[in-house]
């Protein structure tokens, strides 16, 4: 059989097939540090599981509302309402199986084929490939490193075009781990509502930031931008919930009812265990999250620390997320004992071979002068991996 021209248009999740990679090798008994991880190494908090496991005790365990039950709803309804100073109604809100899956509905509720929608890069795998998907067009607009990888009114304009429709933005940054003051949101507000367009706003890493930085959401800056902005966030990374898969979107009513139509006709409802689960991770208490945060805090001071201190290296401070993205294009056109080095790939597959460390990279993001490193993983690991990246790269001559 053949797959449609549509499955053969995109590539699978590079950070994923990374991941599946580590995973495989240390399942042959290699010993791998894996940076490749882009989820929180912490546990699911006890109440939030107690929640769900009373849901099956209930029974509740049949079909919800497809948008999400209505407990939900209003606990994601206050959660905008205290975190971002965004009012919304049940109708301007739907909950979706992961966030991924929320930007996905986006993508088929808002783009029509031959759309245009701008991705600064580095961007996060998975957009360009859903606008694709639904028969849109990615206009990728590569940010600079001196201004904190921000997407600018003056860069968006180079790239403007009567199809443009809608443009992603996500801050803090996966994998810059960098985010947007309130300032630089406001420019761009100013820009999307003068061409008219839509702003999809990624916020899943908005509970873990650092150096008191303040996440502020765009929507929050006017109704003028709130009624053009759908604005994603979920409980993966807040709640160290990735296998539970919810995600919510908040915007503007039309749009939230065709995201719902489109669910009703796919996935349905997220699960209803889950959602269970959720509304005790909104409404519950929130000591985690610092806890969490604290520990991400020390080993991002760590890593920047041993980072920064390799020939040849340069990383900038992130102010949120689990992530670093160190430049390491010093050591392009260097090469050890016959592997030559001339890209992040390159340079991912040496220490993958030679370390025996899994990063991404860069190029997965739209930046090849670049790697990822999650540091969502112990201290320990984190140390033994610094030691063999600094050891491998000391040996390209
Ligand atoms: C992890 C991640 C998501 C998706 O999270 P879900 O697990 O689908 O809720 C969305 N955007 C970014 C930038 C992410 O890193």
């Amino acid at each position: 059989m053949i797959p449609s021209k549509r499955a053969q248009s995109i590539k699978p999740s590079p950070t994923l097939s990374i991941d599946t990679k580590a995973k495989a090798l240390r399942a042959a008994g290699e010993d791998i540090i894996n940076f490749g991880v882009g989820e929180p190494d912490f546990d699911t908090p006890a109440n939030i599981k107690e929640a769900a496991i009373k849901a099956i005790r209930d029974g509740f365990t049949k079909y919800t509302p497809v948008g999400g039950i209505v407990e939900l709803k209003d606990a994601i309804i206050e959660k905008f309402q205290r975190d971002n100073n965004l009012s919304y109604s049940r109708d301007e809100i739907i909950v979706s199986c992961g966030a991924k899956h929320s930007l996905y509905n986006i993508a088929e509720a808002l783009f029509n084929p031959g759309d245009e929608v701008i991705i600064p890069a580095p961007y996060w795998v998975t957009y360009p490939d859903q606008v694709i998907l639904n028969d849109a067009v990615p206009v990728v607009i590569n940010t600079d490193e001196k201004n904190s990888f921000r997407l600018t009114p003056e860069l968006i304009r180079e790239k403007l075009s009567e199809k443009t429709r809608a443009l992603i933005l996500n801050y803090p940054s996966n994998p810059t781990g960098l985010s947007y003051d309130h300032d630089s949101l406001q420019r761009i507000a100013e820009m999307a509502i003068e061409h008219d367009l839509y702003i999809i706003s990624d916020e899943i890493y908005e509970k873990l930031t650092y150096d008191g930085f303040k996440h502020t959401s765009i929507a929050s800056l006017g109704e003028e931008v709130k009624k053009r902005t759908l604005v994603v966030n979920g409980l993966s990374k807040s709640h160290a919930m990735t296998g539970w898969r919810i995600g919510f979107t908040a915007g503007p009513k039309e749009i939230i009812s065709a995201m719902t139509k489109i669910q009703s006709q796919s996935t349905s409802n997220p699960t209803s265990i889950a959602q269970m689960a959720a509304v005790e991770a909104l409404r519950g208490p929130q000591d985690f999250i610092p806890m969490m945060v604290s520990e991400f805090d020390k080993r991002r001071l760590y890593i920047l620390e041993r980072l920064n201190g390799i020939e040849g290296v340069s990383t900038i401070k992130p102010v949120g997320a689990f992530y670093v993205f160190p430049n390491v294009s010093y050591y392009y056109g260097r090469a050890s004992n016959g592997f030559r080095i001339n890209s992040s790939l390159d340079l991912s597959e040496y220490l993958l071979d030679r370390a025996r460390v899994a990063v991404v990279p860069g190029s997965a993001f739209g930046n090849d002068d670049y790697i990822r490193l999650s540091y969502a993983t112990s201290m320990d690991n984190i140390k033994k991996g610094l030691d063999r990246i600094e050891e491998a790269l000391a040996g390209l001559r």
